[in-house]
């Protein structure tokens, strides 16, 4: 059997993730059979359907690698077909035509439900049933004589001789109707596999008001496309073992429709994110830094005077420990501005604390007389005064830490210390000690 399947998106705003992972789950099938993929662009909606939403489809696809074979189909281009069909259901009796406005005017046509139980297979659902007195007669070309969803989106997939159809799971009771359809249309109905939904933490459909919901909000939101697609795709499906990081190659390779899970499939930012991360650990250096630089330039932190040596060993410290390519703003910052915003509980836990500052002042001082001032050195340093103090490093690291980062955490504290640089690391913990002197209790701040 050649295995065609498609991705029918209506046009009418940003591509949903819900929509995007059903483009997927169509592409990896055809691709696991070797069948065709197909893209039909249901714009019949011609106050909703927009070229800017077409072309959003277009790219989204592109960005996350999804190619399609074949010219795409556009609904609107193929009024007559329907109407064609529309035909043929009146001239068999299988449709009418009413006249709802009572008047002469406003006549609909509707398809006459054969009034038996419908029931199909579906490939995730398994059997799936209903009577035939819950199935009505429903209307197919409306009084203005545009087609309904129902009649366009069957004609097409007959016409695109599609033989699976993979989509969302609220379709499911169009399928009954559909199925009808196809057998009054003299064809076969293909097979159908209905994907559960993508729900938030209470289980309700994933919206944006959850958060980033559409494909180009991944996509500026600096996310590795290859990243979003592996997460995706395991949004209701598994390989069957504990693999996560699976390349384009091993999901195709691997996928199968009958082990997509039918129960709703939950969005877990975290794991997007640690995901993301893992991805981005396998860029070069130089990849991430020009992803960064982006970042940078797009935060207003690019200053043409950072030095290139700097830049990427900045970059290098910071991509072990980065999901996104924003961390660089939001946990880096500090390595690009000396107006650096100081974390208020950190100042608080580790420069209120009793005696932190006269131990900030004594590793200053002798930091300030270190002729190399490298990671070494400045660790080796360190630890000495603790040893005078009588004290645990901690105590040193953690104050140094905040004083030249605003941060809790962060890079290795010596390696970040050699990264920016002895004149830089004095300045700020001078002014640090400046900001912070008076800070004799906590509610000061
Ligand atoms: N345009 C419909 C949608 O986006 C198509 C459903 C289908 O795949 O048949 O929900």
């Amino acid at each position: 059997m050649n295995i065609r399947t498609r991705f029918a998106p209506s046009p009418t705003g940003q591509v949903h993730i819900g929509n995007i992972r059903t483009a997927i789950y169509n592409w990896l099938y055809a691709r696991h059979t070797g069948g065709k993929f197909l893209l039909r662009l249901e714009d019949t909606d011609r106050d909703r359907s927009t070229p800017e939403s077409v072309q959003e489809i277009f790219d989204s696809m592109e960005w996350l690698g999804l190619s399609f074979d074949e010219e795409p189909v556009y609904q609107s281009k193929r009024l007559a077909a329907h109407m064609e069909a529309a035909e043929y259901l009146l001239s068999c009796g299988a449709a009418f035509k009413e006249d709802k406005g009572g008047r002469g005017q406003g006549e609909v046509v509707v398809f006459r439900m054969p009034g038996k139980d419908v029931g199909f297979d579906d490939i995730i659902r398994g059997p799936m049933r209903k009577s035939g007195k819950d199935l009505p007669d429903f209307v197919i070309v409306r009084s203005d004589g545009s087609p309904v969803f129902h009649l366009a989106n069957v004609v097409d997939d007959i016409h695109m001789n599609v033989t699976h159809i993979i989509r969302g799971d609220d379709h499911i009771e169009n399928t009954f109707r559909h199925i009808a359809l196809y057998r009054a249309l003299g064809s076969k109905p293909p097979e159908f596999a209905h994907l559960p939904m993508i729900v938030n933490e209470h289980g309700k459909p994933y919206s944006k008001r959850d958060g980033a919901a559409f494909v180009g909000d991944f996509r500026e939101k600096g996310f590795i496309p290859e990243a979003l697609l592996n997460y995706l795709v395991l949004l209701g499906w598994s390989p069957g073992d504990d693999r996560e990081i699976l390349s384009r190659e091993e999901m195709i390779g691997l996928f199968e429709l009958s082990r997509v899970q039918s129960a709703a499939a939950q969005m877990d930012f975290r794991k997007l994110a640690w995901m993301n991360g893992e991805y981005l650990r396998k860029l070069s250096v130089e990849t991430v830094a020009e992803k960064c630089r982006n970042v940078l330039k797009a935060r207003g932190l690019w200053d043409q005077s950072i030095q290139e040596g700097y830049y990427l060993r900045v970059i290098e410290l910071m991509r072990e420990r980065m999901k996104v390519f924003t961390d660089i703003h939001d946990s880096g910052a500090f390595f690009f501005t000396e107006d650096y915003p100081f974390d208020e509980k950190a100042v608080r836990k580790r420069l209120g604390k009793d005696g932190a500052m006269e131990k900030l002042k004594a590793v200053r001082d002798r930091f300030a007389a270190l002729e190399d001032f490298d990671e070494r050195s400045t660790e080796v340093e360190l630890r000495e005064v603790a040893d005078e103090f009588n004290a645990n490093a901690g105590e040193f690291i953690h104050p140094v830490r905040v004083a030249v980062s605003g941060l809790p955490g962060g890079p290795g504290l010596f390696e970040m210390l050699e990264a920016l640089g002895k004149e830089r690391v004095i300045r700020r913990i001078d002014r640090a000690l400046d900001r912070f002197e008076t800070l004799k209790s906590p509610d000061e701040l």
